[in-house]
């Protein structure tokens, strides 16, 4: 019975083997998995915490390898759904010497965006201790009526909803409809997780303690606001704080949000939230800070995705 369960897009994502180049001048590209929710699904397994990913890809070599990448490294894919209709989203990426990832997308549909409410697994779902979902599942129909019903369908059965919104500006049709449909999700969920410019976006408030009050909702519990190398900020009913994050040599922070997700609800997933006092909170969230930061140590998301005992020691060793 997996105790987290993550929804969304699962895609590959085509990476260009030079750095500081356009995707225009790009040579050739390298094949990874990608898609936030499938990386905290994978995270979370590798923190020792077990795992399911509900979503659709096509049933080709593109969704079997995902698929394969996923059961290797632990997660429950029983809930996977695979297209004949569509094929499995891909994307292409080259970081530009600006620091700036050049994107772009092939969706037109792709399996995940036909995704529907039936082809949800209810009945796993009602188990997990933890449902984790983003907004680009929220973008178009059928995706948005699964998510949407999927959410609900935990939310009845108890479970703690989790939201991390992940701005892709350049797959909704404006800005306008990025705010709108990414507040679709919000009001839904007791854990929020935004970057830093996300909180900014939403709120429209450079300042992170006005643009959390101005988001804050009635049934939320804990909004983490991640601040890349300076680790967290937290807001909740009862208290606020911040935590600094590890200094380490990062060479790729892709992602890094995602590890900090499974970080959090691998703590999460442990401790239910209502008996959360501030300083096991506090160990949670420096726990994801250093899940974070060794994500960013190593190339690629999944394959940079630390193990339990490899945080441990570097927490140790942090002191
Ligand atoms: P996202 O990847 O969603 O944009 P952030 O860049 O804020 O989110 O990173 C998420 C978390 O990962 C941060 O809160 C921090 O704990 C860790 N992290 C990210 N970048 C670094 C870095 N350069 N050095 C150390 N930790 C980092």
């Amino acid at each position: 019975m997996p105790a987290v369960i993550t929804l969304g897009e699962l895609l590959i994502d085509f990476v260009s083997t030079r750095a500081g180049v356009s995707l225009e001048e790009a040579p050739a590209f390298e094949k990874a998995a990608g898609g936030a929710p499938a990386n905290v699904a994978v995270g979370t397994a590798r923190l020792g915490v077990t795992s399911a990913f509900l979503g659709k890809v096509g049933e080709d070599a593109f969704g079997r390898f995902l698929a394969r990448t996923l059961k290797e490294n632990g997660v429950d894919i029983s809930g996977l759904c695979f297209s004949r209709e569509a094929r499995t989203m891909l994307a292409f990426v080259s970081l530009q010497a600006s620091g700036e990832r050049d994107f772009e997308f092939y969706r037109s549909p792709s399996a995940d965006i036909l995704y529907t409410p039936e082809e949800v697994h209810t009945a796993l779902l009602q188990q997990a201790r933890v449902f984790h979902f983003g907004s680009i599942s929220l973008i178009s129909e059928p995706s948005r009526s699964a998510t949407l019903y999927a959410v609900e369908t935990a939310r009845q059965a108890g479970a703690l909803i989790s939201y991390d919104p992940n701005l892709r500006l350049n797959l909704w049709a404006d800005e306008h409809a990025a705010r709108e449909g990414i507040r679709l999700g919000w009001p839904l969920a007791h854990v929020i997780k935004v970057s830093e410019e996300e909180l900014a976006f939403l709120s429209g408030m450079e300042d992170i303690t006005q643009g959390a009050q101005a988001l804050w909702h009635p049934e939320l519990k804990l909004l983490v606001v991640t601040r890349g190398k300076d680790g967290c900020a937290y807001f909740t009913p009862d208290f606020n704080g911040e935590i600094p994050g590890f200094p380490v040599h990062a060479v790729d922070t892709t992602g890094a949000g995602d590890g900090f997700v499974a970080g959090m609800l691998a703590g999460l997933s442990e401790q239910l939230l209502a008996s959360l006092d501030q300083t096991r909170l506090h160990e949670i969230l420096r726990f994801a800070n250093a899940v974070g930061a060794l994500t960013t140590t190593r190339r690629g998301a999944i394959p940079a995705l630390p193990r339990r005992q490899e945080v441990e020691a570097f927490l140790a060793q942090a002191g």
